[in-house]
């Protein structure tokens, strides 16, 4: 390749939020450093999704999903031999993705002494959740949490067991990575331990694409949701039991969760 900046002497290391893939989603500081970085390395699809004036000057390094350490490990050599390395995710990059990954390869036994000295830095973006949550109302207005239907990383019983914690200490749930290809049957699975917690009635909402082309949001109660439209661009929130259907908004599809709980008052 022709072109590239040469290597400095003080490289760094930035991972980078992106947010749901909108550009009037990622946050300035995150333009900045992105600017600024003479390699930018993630997963090829995020790569993409960046406005075309920061895919310009710096060097790509695009790579397959998974496959995180591996590309940390490279953007830690990078960083280490002085470049300025921007590591992309979606969302935000401590939100199952890749600001872990960074750390975890900086910390291993076999890394490096020279990956010691590199101070990370982690610029937030905008989670899936949160920007999920905006489009229908406030779901996402009382105690909430995030859990990833993934049992790539965490045996399935670790899922099961938070699931059925979350449901039984009634927070709002956001699902992430729902379903793939090599687990057909997880979804089915954990919707049949928010079945027997959740009145049918409960507001759930389906946000695929969020904030790129094709955005698709749905809210369906509990009773009526298709689980064949999800997959691993869909995001699930599941309500709680005082999360509610508003009034208004984009056909009729507004959600939230009232900040007060019943019988507080009571109680005091
Ligand atoms: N770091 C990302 C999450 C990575 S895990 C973030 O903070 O958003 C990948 C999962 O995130 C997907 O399987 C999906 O559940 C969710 N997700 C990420 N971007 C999304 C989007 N634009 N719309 C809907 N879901 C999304």
């Amino acid at each position: 390749m022709t072109g590239d900046p040469e290597p400095r002497s003080t490289g760094w290391l930035a991972v980078v939020g992106l947010g749901p893939g909108n550009p009037d989603w990622l946050l300035p500081e995150a333009r900045d450093v992105l600017s600024q970085a003479t390699d930018l390395v993630g997963y090829q699809t995020y790569l993409d999704m960046l406005p075309a004036e920061l895919r310009i000057s710096p060097r790509l390094h695009g790579s397959d999903n998974g496959a995180e350490l591996g590309r940390a490990r490279h953007a830690l050599s990078l960083a280490s031999a002085g470049r300025r390395v921007a590591v992309v995710s979606s969302g935000d990059p401590g939100v199952f993705a890749m600001a872990s990954a960074v750390f975890e390869a900086q910390s291993a036994t076999e890394a490096p002494a020279e990956w010691q000295s590199i101070d990370i830095r982690v610029v937030p973006g905008v989670t899936a959740a949160l920007a999920t949550a905006a489009r229908v109302g406030a779901p996402l207005g009382h105690d909430w949490c995030c859990i990833s239907l993934s049992d790539n990383l965490k045996p399935w019983s670790i899922v099961e067991r938070r699931l059925v914690g979350a449901l039984d200490a009634d927070f709002v749930l956001a699902l992430y990575n729902p379903v793939s290809r090599h687990r057909p049957t997880r979804l089915a699975e954990a919707f049949a331990l928010i079945r027997a917690r959740r009145a049918a009635s409960t507001p759930i909402v389906l946000g695929r694409d969020v904030g790129r082309p094709g955005e698709r949001v749905q809210v369906v109660p509990l009773s009526d949701v298709d689980l064949d439209q999800c997959d691993m661009r869909t995001i699930i929130i599941v309500g709680s039991s005082t999360t509610r259907f508003g009034r208004g908004g984009q056909n009729g599809q507004r959600v939230f969760t009232p900040r007060w709980y019943p019988n507080v008052g009571a109680e005091r």
